[in-house]
């Protein structure tokens, strides 16, 4: 889900991989094909999570199709299992530290972290695993290259920290609406995204019930 569009990366050659496809227009896939042709071919499409921004093309590329498990290795790159924007989200590690992060960290806004299945806690979780790795360079599924992963990684985490200690400060306040709740704790969100704010909402709602730290008495 992006205005600007899925990043596509080729790593290595002879042959080369190809990272998230994205999408499936003719001239995006003709100019991933002469990219690749100069790299030796494609030997190989890695998807980071099955969302189709991400995979539309990548059936018409000629090469199989591969979304890993943590722990394998594909031409070099390590998988690393990073579920919470999507539950079958893996991040690629080169030797020489760079990142492929999909959608786990962003080079411009904040990711998606639907409700359902503690997505939250998996997310938190999944950043952790970045933050012990040495990473030099991300080159996310969205935006630009983030040139300062530790810093990044480090806002993620902050900003669900932040909103999480905001939310329990609402909660021992005795506020037991969700709309209240959503007003108190994003109350710097523009209107138009608040539908996405409750949506965070109520990831972070999962998370605190599944530590149990949430009220039983909570509003609908
Ligand atoms: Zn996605």
């Amino acid at each position: 889900m992006t205005l600007e569009g899925t990043n596509t990366y080729l790593f290595g050659s002879d042959p080369c991989v190809v990272i998230d496809p994205g999408s499936d227009e003719p001239g995006h896939l003709e100019a991933i094909r002469g990219a690749a042709a100069e790299r030796g071919g494609i030997g190989l499409v890695l998807l980071t999570h099955s969302h189709g921004d991400h995979t539309a093309g990548a059936d018409q590329l000629d090469a199989e199709v591969v979304l890993p498990s943590g722990g394998e290795e594909h031409f070099a790159l390590r998988a690393l299992a990073t579920p919470g924007h999507a539950e079958d989200h893996v991040c690629f590690l080169t030797e020489t530290g760079v990142c492929f992060s999909g959608d786990l960290v962003l080079g411009l806004g904040s990711t998606i972290v639907p409700p359902g299945g503690n997505s939250l806690a998996a997310f938190m979780d999944s950043l952790a695993l970045l933050q012990a790795e040495e990473i030099e360079l991300i080159a996310p599924g969205h935006g630009p290259w983030i040139s300062e992963p530790e810093a990044k990684l480090a806002e993620y985490v902050e900003h669900r920290q932040m909103r999480e200690r905001r939310l329990l400060e609402a909660l021992e306040a005795g506020e037991r609406s969700r709309a209240s709740l959503l007003a108190t704790v994003w109350d710097d969100i523009p209107m138009e995204l608040l539908p996405m704010a409750a949506m965070a909402m109520e990831a972070h709602l999962e998370k605190l019930e599944g530590e149990g730290r949430l009220p039983g008495d909570l509003e609908a």
